[in-house]
């Protein structure tokens, strides 16, 4: 059995294989394991390669992954909003009632609009099988749908979404984002101690065969059979989980657009805000989604004495450093100015669209002994490449069975 791409999907892919007592070789283009979930370690800043967040709420996470292993460092359940006076901090009112309480009380957003962002997000947490039944609109249908509008939808939840999203246009798929939201409301989110590389590499520590790195599969051929950079490998069944453009391009399945975020990794001496919130723009002026203090969640984001703070703008941007800079200053109400940037991540493909309607389960079986797995065969997220490996294991095993 062969699974070429050693993201999440493949190798939750591979470990569902070696599980069923088959014996399977990961085939992985780059030096390391983890595709779009890496961790550079630099100067003994840990920068995740994009800022991402884990979320221990996800039923495949739940399952698959050894949560206590990771020693998770969560944020809080809620956003800090900057705006014209300051920063107001929104949370989930069932764990952080004290947070709403006083958003309430400030007047950043009236008992009407509550109500119907509460009835717009109800379904989020009814089963998922009803969440996924009936048709499908964008976001911005079902906001206006649903009546909901306000500064709490332009300040807060837009914004939010945004950086989730990697898309502010309001294009994505309504089903898509009660999934999302819905993981926030079950679960806070958190990275590892050791940065979110630590979760692939927890999955592909659990495989017999070690990865084969820096093989790059440049063809599959009938039989199947595999042409790498190393030679051609001949294979019972081949699970192609690779990125959803070069899925496009080897197994011809129709690969979608993806969207792009950049993160700026920033060292500075002192923390400008001494809380875990993300931070968000409620006035969006300027190109930052979302910003976060790394070390106030995760000291071991930093050395010792040193603050890592994250800054995420769309991408491609034509948006500057210094207006960056100029944006953070205001937003956290302290000088940005000489923070030092540790790395910048341009992330060209994050995330793949997910527009309506949503079609959370494509098909991963191409026939002649073909697979595809990865995030964009069920949803844009770690909990959709984690199911989307297994499924597309599940498959080979049945028909490698019939
Ligand atoms: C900046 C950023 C922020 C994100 N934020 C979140 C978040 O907060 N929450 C969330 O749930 N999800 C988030 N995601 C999405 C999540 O990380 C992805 O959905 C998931 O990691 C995709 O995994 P995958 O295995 O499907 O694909 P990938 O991770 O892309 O893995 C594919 C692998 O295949 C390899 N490969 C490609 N071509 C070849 C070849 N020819 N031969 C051999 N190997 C090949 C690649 O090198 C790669 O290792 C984020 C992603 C990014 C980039």
């Amino acid at each position: 059995m062969i699974v070429v791409g050693a993201g999440l999907a493949g190798l939750n892919c591979a470990l569902t294989l070696q599980d069923r007592g088959l014996s399977v070789t990961v085939l992985e283009a780059g030096d390391a394991v983890g595709g779009r979930v890496r961790t550079d370690v630099i100067d003994g800043y840990r920068c995740d390669r994009g800022f991402q967040l884990l979320n221990p709420s996800y039923p495949a996470v739940r399952r698959y992954v050894d949560l206590p292993a990771l020693d998770l460092r969560s944020f809080a359940a809620g956003v800090a909003v900057a705006g014209d006076a300051g920063t107001t901090v929104v949370g989930d009112p069932r764990r952080q009632p004290g947070l709403i309480g006083r958003s309430l009380l400030s007047g950043f957003a009236r008992p009407l609009e509550l109500t119907r962002l509460a009835a717009w997000a109800a379904p989020a947490l009814g089963p998922v099988s009803r969440l996924l039944d009936g048709p499908d609109m964008t976001l911005k249908e079902s906001l206006d749908e649903a009546g909901v509008d306000g500064r709490i939808r332009r300040e807060i939840l837009e914004p939010f979404l945004a950086g989730v999203l990697a898309s502010d246009d309001g294009s994505t798929s309504a089903k898509f984002v009660r999934l999302l939201v819905r993981s926030f409301l079950l679960g806070t989110p958190a990275v590892p101690a050791d940065g979110m590389a630590a979760l692939p590499e927890q999955l592909a520590g659990r495989l017999r065969e070690p990865v084969r790195l820096g093989e790059t599969v440049t063809a599959i051929e009938s039989g199947p059979k595999v042409r790498t950079t190393a030679g051609e490998e001949p294979a019972r069944a081949v699970v192609v989980a690779t990125d959803p453009t070069t899925a496009g391009a080897v197994v011809r399945v129709r690969a979608p657009r993806m969207k792009g975020l950049r993160t700026y990794w920033f060292a500075a001496d002192d923390a400008p805000r001494t809380d875990n919130l993300l931070v968000v723009d409620g006035r969006r002026d300027g190109p930052v989604v979302n910003t976060a203090v790394m070390t106030t969640a995760a000291p071991s984001y930093a050395p010792a004495g040193r603050q890592l703070i994250q800054a995420t703008t769309l991408y491609p941007t034509e948006a500057t450093e210094s207006e960056v800079r100029i944006q953070l200053t205001r937003m956290y109400g302290r000088s940005a100015g000489a923070w030092e940037v540790v790395v910048r991540h341009d992330i060209a493909e994050a995330l793949p669209d997910q527009l309506p309607p949503l079609e959370a389960r494509q098909p991963v079986d191409l026939g002649d002994g073909l697979y595809v797995a990865g995030d964009h065969r069920d949803t844009a997220s770690i909990q959709g490449a984690l199911v989307s490996g297994r499924r597309a294991a599940n498959t080979v095993a049945a028909a490698l069975a019939g």
